[in-house]
């Protein structure tokens, strides 16, 4: 049988796994911290563990990590990174500077099964699920890399694939994130997104109910939805907003309404006019994404003029509006572009 991987153990598993081992919590805790604050991959850096305590757990269990991956600057202060996985697979994350702030964007799948029509990850199919030590390590690295001291961090799993259909392994990463001899980082700054799996949905909205939540809603009714977003053939727009109607928000938190605006497929004014009608009293901000081009795609993005007329409808109806503009396009590091360069 495979060793237990520490890197996907949330730090109360691992102060588990040392009680059963003979030792007292608390050694858990600091081998936690070690991995997850300071980002240790070598159990004998782990300075303030005995020699022996050392020699048995790398003896008793895998500490896994990525060893090799690329960084690929974009013009913008974005960066895409290419995480190569040691069964020779990769997988891409992203990591988006602003300010005093820094957003990293992180894959839960290599590929996607659910095939939207307009997204670079839809068209290279489902290749696998990553565990939780991959998604923890996407955020690790590029921590380590990109922190200037003390920014605020962000993270929004948004990358390669849909986190709802690796559910488990993105659950454990939240236990991760979420504790403070993990990752420690708040449950407000973190963002999940979803194409709108509607049975783990809702079982996600039980559990994680403080996890900030984006639904990638990007059409304005169910025939043109049915056609970009096949999942919606399964799981109708009828069904999936009464779950976002009764979404158990916590206070002054609103759900994230994702809607890619693709030339002449959605970005008409009846579909702003329409999108208004759909969201009337959802707790929501709308994130407006500009179509971003992907090789060999039909698809093309609205001019500016119409792109701000599309937003300038919403907000005359009280609808909060984002324009999220892209960042990393010339990399092919922004949404909906992941997995372009190697399979494009
Ligand atoms: N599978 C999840 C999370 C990853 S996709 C989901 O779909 O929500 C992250 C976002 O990128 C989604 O909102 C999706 O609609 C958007 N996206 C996909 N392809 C795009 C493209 N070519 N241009 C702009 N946004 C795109
Ligand atoms: Fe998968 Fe999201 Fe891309 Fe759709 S938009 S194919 S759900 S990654």
């Amino acid at each position: 049988m495979d060793r237990i991987d520490l890197k996907s153990c949330p730090p109360r598993r691992i102060e588990q796994l040392m009680v059963t081992l003979g030792h007292k919590p608390f050694r858990g805790r600091q081998i936690a911290q070690w991995i997850y604050r300071h980002g240790v991959n070598d159990v004998q850096m782990m300075t303030n563990l005995s020699h022996s305590l050392q020699g048995l757990i790398s003896e008793q269990f895998n500490l896994s990590h990525i060893a090799a991956y690329d960084v690929v600057p974009s013009t913008d202060g974005s960066k895409k990174y290419v995480f190569h996985l040691p069964d020779g697979l990769s997988v891409e994350g992203v990591a988006i500077p602003l300010e005093n702030k820094v957003t990293f964007c992180l894959s839960t799948q290599i590929g996607c099964p659910l095939g939207c029509t307009f997204c670079a990850t839809g068209r290279m199919g489902f290749i696998r699920n990553l565990r939780t030590a991959e998604i923890v390590d996407q955020l690790l690295i590029m921590k380590q890399r990109e922190a200037t001291p003390f920014p605020r961090i962000n993270v929004v799993l948004m990358g390669m694939g849909e986190p709802l259909l690796n559910y488990d392994a993105v659950s454990e990463f939240l236990n991760i994130a979420l504790d403070q001899n993990g990752l420690g980082l708040s449950a407000r700054r973190i963002t999940l997104s979803t194409a709108g799996v509607i049975p783990s949905l809702i079982r996600f909205s039980q559990e994680w109910p403080q996890i900030q939540l984006a639904v990638s809603l990007n059409a304005s009714n169910q025939a043109q939805r049915a056609q970009l977003m096949p999942l919606s053939q399964k799981y109708p727009l009828s069904e999936l907003l009464p779950v976002l109607k009764n979404y158990p928000l916590p206070r002054r938190r609103r759900i994230t309404i994702e809607y890619v605006l693709i030339n002449e497929v959605n970005d008409r004014q009846d579909d702003a006019r329409q999108l208004v009608r759909l969201l009337g009293n959802l707790r929501s901000k709308v994130n407006l994404i500009p179509f971003n081009p992907v090789i060999n795609m039909p698809e093309q993005r609205p001019s500016e003029k119409k792109i701000e007329h599309f937003g300038e409808i919403l907000r005359k109806h009280k609808l909060a509006v984002m324009i999220r503009r892209s960042r990393g396009d010339d990399v092919a590091a922004a949404c909906g572009q992941l997995g372009e360069m190697v399979h494009g």
